[in-house]
Order: C-alpha cells, then sequence, then structure tokens
C-alpha cells in the first residue's frame, strides 16, 4: 500500500469495492518507480455505474440550467481547494514539470470549469423559429473516455459540460494517469453533487473503455484519444446509433510565412511543438518555413531545442519532463531512427542519464513532405521543419495530413490571416494568439467529430426539440 493507492470506485454517490480484487499499477515516469494502485475495473462496474446515472437522469435533467449551474460552482470550489494537489499528482503520474502541471494540468481544468458554472447560471433565452419555441434537452446518459497527456483537462471538458447540459456521466479516465480523476471525484463528493450524477470507474480501454462505447444504457460517448481508438469506440456506438464526439489526434503545421517575426515564430513555434514533451494533440510538429529564412529558422530551432533542460520534473529548472511510459518513449524513438531527414538537434543519446523515459527535444531539417515524419502523429518531442516556396506552396504542405486539428500561421496580419482561412483545421493561432479556453475546440478529417469547451462543448451534449405552437 501506498499513500496514494486508490482502491474503489465512485459509484452513485459512494465510494464502492469494485467487482473484483484486480488492480492496475500506477508508474512514475521520471523514476520508473510504481506509485500506487487503481482498480482494474470490468462490465460489471460499468452496468453498476450506468445504472447509478440512469436513476439520477431525471433528477438532473429536471433541475434547471441554473440550479446545475450552482452545484458546478460549489464543485469548481472544492476542486480549487486542490489545484496544489492535481498539480502535485499530474506531477507524478505524468511527469509534465510543477511550472506546467500549475498552469496547465491544475488551472485549464479549473478555468473550464469556472466558464461552464458561469455559462449554466446566465438567464436563459426563449429561442422561437416562426411558430415553433426551440428548446435544448440533455441528450442522457453520457460515457466519457479519455487519455493521458492532459488527464484532468481532458477529462473536464467533458464533465463539466455534460453535467451543465443535464448529463449524468460515467468516466474512464486513462489506466495510465488515473489518480488525478479520483481528486475530481473527491471533489465532486465534497460539493455534493447528487448521488450517480458523476461516476468514476478505472479500468483498462478493452474491459472498461470498450464495455462503455457499447453499453445500451450510454446514449453518447465523448472520447478524446488516438484516431484508431476513435474509430473503435464509433463502431461500437454505431449498432444503437449512439450519438459521439471524437477529440483525436493531430500533425498541425505552424506556417512561417516570408514577412513573419522569423525569432518570435521560431521561438514560440518550438516551444507549441514541445509543450509536455510533445506529448499535446495540438502540438506544431510540422514547421513551414519560407526559403528565403530557411537556414535562418533551422539554426534557430536546433538552438532552441538544444537549450531546454530535461529532467526531473520536480526541478524548478526543467522544462520538459519525461514521455509517459516505456512504450512511448520507444515508440518515439522508432520514429527518430527511421527518419531520413537530416537531424540538427537531439537524436537518440538519452538527455537524462539513469532511469525515466526520457527523449531530448529533437529537430529534423528537410523533412520530406509525404514522409513518416511529417504524416504520422509522434507524440514525442520531435519537430519536422519543411522550406516552401510562396503561400500556396505553403497551404498545400499544410492541407497535405489525414489530420486537422490545428495550426500556426505568422506573417503580416492580413495576409496570414488568410492563410489561416485555408487551412483545413478546426483552430488557428495568427502571430502568436494564444489558446482560448472558452472557444470551439475540435478537429476537421481524422482528427475528430463535434466540438469541446464553451457554448459549442455545451451544445454537444444537447437535443434540439421543436414545439409548434
Ligand atoms: P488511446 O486511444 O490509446 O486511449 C484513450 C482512452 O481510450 C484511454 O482511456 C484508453 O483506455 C481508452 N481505450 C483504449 N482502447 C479502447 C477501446 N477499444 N474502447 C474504448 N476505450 C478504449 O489514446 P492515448 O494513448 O491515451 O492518448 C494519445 C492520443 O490521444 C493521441 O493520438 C492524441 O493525439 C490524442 N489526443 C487527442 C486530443 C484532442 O482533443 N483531439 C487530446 C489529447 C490527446
Amino acid at each position: 500500500m501506498t499513500s496514494l493507492d486508490r482502491l474503489r470506485l465512485y459509484i452513485g454517490g459512494a465510494w464502492v469495492p469494485p467487482s473484483t480484487s484486480k488492480t492496475i499499477p500506477v508508474d512514475n515516469p521520471a523514476t520508473e518507480e510504481t506509485i500506487a494502485q487503481v482498480p482494474a475495473g470490468t462490465a460489471e462496474d460499468v452496468d453498476r455505474a450506468v445504472t447509478a446515472a440512469q436513476a439520477a437522469f431525471d433528477g438532473w435533467a429536471g433541475r434547471s440550467m441554473a440550479e446545475r449551474g450552482e452545484v458546478l460552482d460549489r464543485l469548481h470550489t472544492s476542486l480549487a481547494a486542490r489545484a496544489g494537489d492535481i498539480a502535485k499528482t499530474v506531477g507524478l503520474e505524468l511527469g509534465t514539470p510543477l511550472k506546467v502541471a500549475k498552469m496547465v494540468q491544475a488551472g485549464l481544468p479549473l478555468t473550464v470549469l469556472r466558464g461552464y458554472a458561469d455559462l449554466a447560471v446566465r438567464p436563459a433565452e426563449n429561442e422561437t423559429i416562426g411558430n415553433s419555441l426551440i428548446v435544448h434537452e440533455p441528450v442522457g446518459v453520457v460515457g466519457a473516455i479519455t487519455p493521458w497527456n492532459y488527464p484532468l483537462h481532458q477529462v473536464v471538458a467533458k464533465v463539466a459540460a455534460a453535467l451543465a447540459a443535464g448529463c449524468p456521466v460515467v468516466l474512464k479516465p486513462s489506466e495510465l494517469t488515473p489518480l488525478v480523476a479520483f481528486l475530481l471525484a473527491d471533489a465532486a463528493e465534497e460539493a455534493g453533487v447528487p448521488a450517480g450524477v458523476f461516476n468514476l470507474v478505472t479500468g483498462t480501454g478493452a474491459e472498461v473503455g470498450a464495455v462503455i462505447a457499447g453499453h445500451p444504457g450510454v446514449d453518447m460517448v465523448s472520447f478524446t484519444g488516438s484516431t484508431a481508438t476513435g474509430r473503435a469506440i464509433t463502431h461500437a456506438a454505431a449498432d444503437r446509433i449512439a450519438r459521439v464526439a471524437l477529440e483525436l489526434g493531430g500533425k498541425s503545421a505552424n506556417v512561417i510565412l516570408e514577412d513573419a517575426d522569423l525569432v518570435k515564430a521560431v521561438k514560440v513555434g518550438v516551444g507549441n511543438a514541445f509543450l509536455n514533451s510533445g506529448q499535446t494533440c495540438t502540438a506544431w510538429t510540422r514547421m513551414l518555413v519560407h526559403r528565403s529564412h530557411y537556414d535562418e529558422a533551422v539554426a534557430l530551432a536546433a538552438k532552441t531545442a538544444a537549450g531546454y533542460t530535461v529532467g526531473d520534473p520536480f526541478d524548478e529548472g526543467t522544462r520538459l519532463g519525461p514521455l509517459v511510459s516505456g512504450t512511448q518513449r520507444d515508440r518515439v524513438r522508432g520514429f527518430i531512427e527511421r527518419a531520413t531527414a537530416r537531424l540538427v538537434a537531439g537524436g537518440l543519446d538519452a538527455p537524462v542519464p539513469g532511469k525515466g523515459f526520457f527523449v531530448a527535444p529533437t529537430v529534423f531539417a528537410d523533412v520530406d513532405p509525404a514522409s513518416e515524419l511529417a504524416q504520422e502523429e509522434i507524440f514525442g518531442p520531435v519537430l519536422s521543419i519543411i522550406p516552401f516556396e510562396d503561400d500556396d506552396h505553403a497551404v498545400a504542405i499544410a492541407n497535405n495530413s489525414r489530420y486537422g486539428l490545428a495550426g500556426g500561421v505568422w506573417g503580416s496580419d492580413e495576409r496570414a490571416l488568410a492563410v489561416a482561412k485555408r487551412l483545413r483545421t478546426g483552430a488557428v493561432d495568427v502571430n502568436g494568439g494564444s489558446f482560448n479556453p472558452f472557444a470551439p475546440f475540435g478537429g476537421y478529417k481524422q482528427s475528430g467529430v463535434g466540438r469541446e469547451l464553451g457554448e459549442y462543448g455545451l451544445a454537444e451534449f444537447q437535443q434540439t426539440k421543436a414545439i409548434q405552437r
């Protein structure tokens, strides 16, 4: 037993023993030590949780949006009181450097939750179209399945929106980083979220995730994770025509035009690509640079990457922590090993001696836009730099991807905006415009279906009814 062990599931408003005593170890990727055990949930546990959520539906859906907003407000208070624990937990189970853990891993979900609490208490407006009154109703019981890279943000983006809309949730967090979700359940219990409205079942994708996706009592599956799993979930939900929302992978381009502020564009671009050790679905992993600045950009990117400190997430000076697991580290190293482009920073040498799943911040230049490096989501600190001749060429390379999640464009305002509009992606930042947690977030093409965050994210969990009078 360690103090981080969590051996019960949160179902129907209570901490209950799971159906088996089997557990899943949670490892610290910086030390490779097991730090905790969590329940390896089963189909029986999912069933119990779905039944609890179904039982809670009428009561929760029957409350006004403003009443639900008050509950979210209390949940926010309880979760905010745990901000320090959240950052520390994500530092331990994922290896996020403490500064980023505080700002992003703890700060972002709190902002998102605050936003939904505020949105819910706003006075509702009656929408009419001719003789029809348009009303928005909760879609039903939601199964939420989330990945490990922003383990609380991805959970809260779903849970806060679903709860605001009136949907009870059964959550299955990633088995690699399940601990932080227990803090949310603690907060839900403390805040008096009604029984069955929020349920937590930990376990593997095969044993818990797949059962949630195929469960007849789950009206909607909201998933964030890999495109391959998104496909499996869509198949599982198809038989009963359950609604599916998918936030999947990306291979985003950072387009640096001829008239860009080159130094800023490259420095911000490298920082974006390597955020969270490159384990970010929106990471700008392809840097596209106009031929006239290409050599300068490559040199600057290499120098910037080489200047990043890799190491213990709990050291103040660390910029890059480890990757989440040995499997992920080996996968990323495989991409580096197979690459045929010109290596200008990082590579296969371990950046930290001894234990830990570390990979050096790595930059390749002269990357063929059709090659594996430029096409596959690597999910590690690996940046590919590609030259282009003019704006049309840049747009063609950027859009030459089966993904379409995010991107950046740098240049004079009008020109950069024109290029941004031509990118087939769900979001684009022009000249370093920062992430907006209330703007719609989601993918084109194989990056997903639907939108999260803000009002668009709320609408995902609603049915729309027309009442004619
Ligand atoms: P993953 O698809 O392996 O796992 C995600 C979740 O799905 C986990 O909880 C896992 O247990 C579960 N799962 C696995 N197989 C399942 C199945 N057959 N049925 C139901 N559930 C199953 O992804 P990951 O490795 O945890 O996360 C990395 C991926 O997530 C990357 O591809 C990344 O781009 C993507 N991602 C996307 C976004 C986004 O918002 N678009 C955000 C973060 C991560």
